[in-house]
């Protein structure tokens, strides 16, 4: 156990991000030199507040099935290196989620019941971190092949961990990548605030390392067919996530300015870096709307601030839903709550319980947005009556999140079956219904987060390397039909 006391003694304490008008200056991480390194001074402490329970429920909230309080233990004691192994034992890219991650392990943390949780996701950072700095973390190449090929298409976290995975198990592993880079959303959605892609581009070339070949440029079911793949692969990982976009279509939608988040995101992800895109869409002295309350307005929020946005204001259509966590939404489960990310500290205003009727225009290009305000009668969004306002933008940004994976192209050519979500259908070994093609992530599970897509990936690997070598070692942390501790 850490500190026997520091639950009690210890209130949590996390790492001062920089003053927001320096920040909102750049485009690097919000803590100085990164949260790890803004964590070092605090962090021991803070794991001490572990309580090592009996029946450790953080486990219970996070899908890796991390060792939470035997790293908390270590980090308490301040070996580092054990620390980092056990860390390692069940997530891949701890990095990415340490940043990232929404932490549904700390709202499943026992000291959360009444007092504030243990800061798991912060010791998460300032282990990887720390290791990474120290130059801890070495490519685990096989030590033998087995021969045997896979195919992974797609290079987000899913796609990356079933590769890791299935060539540290010795199989000769090709991502293959539409994208001039690997990386996915990791890469092209989540702005360098939230994550530097320094982080992607040290884990593709540990990987690379290791013998994980990336082929990026690559559209997958065009010149390249997915009978191609299946028939030059042993087995082919589909880890395509979900990239078709919601949209909304109001009267008005035709007019120029209306964006979706993922065209507005990429372009900026590719300036901040140094690329030069052509007639990039910018918020620069715009009034912005954002429609959507997620991570992923939060991201055009963020950035629309950087770009020198006049205005911006967020827009949701459910209702606040306050600070507290609801009485239905009991410990352990993820709240619903009112959550402030860095983007939120930085500007914005945030409007809830409004939805868009109509887009108005002048010479073609959007001017403002026609709202009214709604409110749930028996499960469904009725119109306040009288509660209609316009108000002025000049970009528009959907971030309303995704219906699925892709159909035409590779998932059409492969003839895989689709569930009832339109996601590609999976049985208990991550298998779709065509033989030795696997799913993993977002493609298989519907728009999900980070921590899943790693968990997915791991345990479509397991499936992979079970279906070609006849048996396993890999971990598998969770079924494909495992959901997320709510109610
Ligand atoms: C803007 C944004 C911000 C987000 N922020 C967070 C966050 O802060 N925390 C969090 O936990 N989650 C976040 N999410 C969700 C998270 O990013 C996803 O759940 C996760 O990336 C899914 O991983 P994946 O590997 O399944 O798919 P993706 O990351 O979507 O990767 C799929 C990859 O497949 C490639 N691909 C698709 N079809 C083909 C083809 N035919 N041939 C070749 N390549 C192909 C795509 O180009 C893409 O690179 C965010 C999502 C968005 C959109
Ligand atoms: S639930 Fe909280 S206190 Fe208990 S083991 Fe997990 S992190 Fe430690």
């Amino acid at each position: 156990m850490a500190d026997p006391r520091g639950f009690i003694t210890t209130p949590r304490e996390v790492a001062e991000r920089r003053p927001v008008e320096e920040r909102v200056k750049d485009w690097n991480e919000v803590y100085p030199g990164g949260p790890g390194r803004a964590l070092l001074p605090i962090i021991s402490e803070q794991a001490g507040r572990c309580m090592d329970c009996g029946i450790p429920f953080c486990h219970s909230g996070c899908p890796l099935g991390n060792l939470i309080p035997e790293w908390n233990d270590l980090v308490w004691r301040k070996d580092w290196d054990e620390a980092l192994d056990r860390l390692h034992a069940t997530n891949n890219f701890p990095e990415f989620t340490g940043r990232l991650c929404p932490a549904p392990c700390e709202t499943a943390c026992v000291v959360g019941i009444n007092r504030d949780a243990v800061t798991i996701k912060n010791v998460e950072v300032a282990i990887i971190d720390k290791a990474w700095e120290d130059r801890q973390v070495r490519p685990e190449p096989p030590e033998w092949l087995t021969g045997k090929t896979v195919a992974v298409v797609g290079s987000g976290p899913a796609g990356l961990a079933a590769a890791q995975q299935l060539t540290r198990a010795g199989h000769t592993v090709a991502v293959y990548e539409r994208d001039d880079k690997a990386g996915g959303l990791l890469r092209y959605g989540i702005p360098e605030f939230k994550m530097e892609k320094i982080q992607v581009d040290r884990r593709i070339n540990q990987m690379e390392r290791e013998g994980t070949v990336f082929r990026t440029g690559v559209q997958v079911g065009e010149t390249l067919t997915g009978h191609h793949l299946r028939d030059r692969y042993d087995a082919v990982v589909l880890a395509i996530g979900a990239t078709v976009r919601r949209d909304l279509p109001v009267p008005g939608r035709e007019l120029t300015g209306i964006h979706q988040a993922m065209e507005f995101l990429p372009q900026a992800n590719r300036v901040a870096l140094g690329e030069e895109v052509e007639d990039q869409i910018l918020a620069t002295d715009k009034d912005v709307i954002i429609i959507g309350g997620g991570d992923t307005g939060a991201d055009c929020l963020g950035t629309s601030i950087r770009q020198g946005a006049r205005s911006i204001t967020q827009l949701e259509i459910l209702p606040n839903p306050g600070t507290d966590r609801p009485e239905t939404q009991p410990w352990p489960t993820y709240p619903m709550i009112y959550r402030v990310s860095s983007a939120h500290e930085e500007a914005g205003e945030r409007v809830y319980s409004i939805s868009t009727k109509e887009f108005l225009g002048q010479d073609g290009h959007v001017s403002a947005l026609r709202l009214v305000e709604v409110q749930m009668v028996d499960g469904k969004f009725e119109e306040v009556e009288g509660s209609e306002k316009d108000l002025p933008a000049q970009l528009v940004l959907f971030a309303m999140g995704f219906t699925g994976p892709e159909r035409e192209g590779l998932v059409d050519q492969l003839g895989v079956d689709l569930d009832e979500r339109g996601n590609v259908k999976r049985d208990k070994r991550y298998m779709s219904s065509v033989d030795g093609v696997f799913v993993a992530g977002d493609a298989g599970r519907g728009q999900s987060l980070i921590v899943w897509a790693i968990a997915e990936g791991r345990s479509a690997a397991a499936g992979v390397d079970e279906y070609l070598s006849g048996s396993t070692n890999l971990p598998a942390p969770i079924p494909p039909h495992a959901r997320p501790l709510t109610v």
